[in-house]
């Protein structure tokens, strides 16, 4: 754990690579708004940064962790003395190549179902609400409406140990929520190319306006949530279980199971993550007290 001038001196070999910012709360990078403070986020430009604040991270036996939106991530109330490797500003260059969408994982995965609507290519309609990055997307194999990414992703550039290698889709061993990412943390993801179909322009935009309404309809976009909290059970939704149980509108603190869909779990205004996890870990219990299920969280738990 560096202390004082260390610490300092690690600000200064990172500022050789990329902008560093100091002890930042997570409650500023994750949409839970939930969280304590990482000692440092950096910003890298490009690979060659990347790989410089990957070496310092080792040389200092830091941790190290990249953040897209940080749209599935509750953070513990505790500081992170490691760094967070935010791609969001710099990697978000794409371009289309026919019906190729090539796109950085910085990029917001809404802006580019927009940009493909603008050019009547079809495949991205069902991530146009999801929140998030493209590294944060391909990490997850996110997915809505019976599609996912892996339904659209044709290879993924990932640097690894230093070294850029282009995986193909059936390499990322892509499944419900799961991806290769996901066994190999120190990978990082830095580009996509998505795989769209030439469509109608107007059907596309009714598709995504449609989706949209749903997601309105029935989600608590207006409270800070990390999107459905469990993963569904092979035969049953976990809303379903949640309701069984009477947890609807059950709340620890500022941490809330929401009335309008009892998958999200919702910060009511300054949730502590430790009541946040608490929730969890009651809903859990209840579950499998009542029906004998194992409900998993979808949403990962971060600097516990
Ligand atoms: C309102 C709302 C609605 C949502 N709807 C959906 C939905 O419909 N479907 C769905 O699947 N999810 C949904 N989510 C959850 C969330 O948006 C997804 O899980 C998304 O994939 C997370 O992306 P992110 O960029 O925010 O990643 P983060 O939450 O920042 O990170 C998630 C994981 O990915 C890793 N990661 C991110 N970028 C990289 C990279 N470049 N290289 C390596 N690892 C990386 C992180 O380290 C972390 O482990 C929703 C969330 C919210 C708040």
């Amino acid at each position: 754990m560096a202390r004082g001038n260390d610490e300092e001196m690690i600000q200064e070999e990172l500022e050789k690579f990329a902008t560093v910012e100091r002890d930042v709360s997570f409650t500023k990078m994750t949409t839970l708004r939930i969280g304590g403070l990482a000692k440092y986020v950096v910003y890298p430009e490009n690979q060659y940064s990347l790989s410089g604040i990957l070496n310092i991270a080792k040389e200092n036996h830091l941790p190290f962790k990249v953040f897209g939106k940080g749209s599935n991530i509750l953070c513990s109330d505790e500081p992170y003395e490691g760094i967070i490797i935010r791609l969001d500003r710099h990697f978000n260059h794409f371009y289309f190549k026919d019906n190729l969408l090539v796109a950085e994982a910085g990029c917001s995965i809404i802006a580019l179902a927009h940009e493909a609507l603008k050019r009547s290519l079809s495949g991205l309609e069902f991530a146009s609400g999801i929140p998030a990055t493209v590294g944060g997307v391909t990490f997850m194999n996110a997915g809505a409406y019976k599609c996912s990414m892996s339904d659209v992703i044709h290879r993924v550039c990932v640097f690894i140990d230093g070294e850029i290698v282009w995986l193909r889709n059936e390499d990322c061993k892509f499944d419900y929520r799961k991806s290769v990412f996901q066994d190999h943390l120190d990978w990082i993801i830095l580009a996509v190319e998505i795989k769209l179909k030439p469509g109608n322009e107007e059907e596309i935009r009714e598709l995504m306006e449609n989706r949209r309404q749903r997601r309105y309809d029935s989600q608590p976009l207006d409270k800070p949530s990390a999107g459905s909290i469990f993963r569904n059970p092979v035969n049953i939704p976990a809303w379903k279980l949640i309701e069984g149980i009477g947890y609807r509108g059950k709340r620890i603190g500022d941490a809330k199971v929401s009335e309008k869909h009892v998958n999200f779990l919702i910060n009511d205004d300054n949730a502590k993550a430790s009541d946040f996890l608490q929730l969890v870990e009651e809903i859990q219990e209840e579950v499998k007290k009542q029906y004998g299920i194992d409900l998993y969280m979808e949403v990962e738990k971060f600097n516990w």
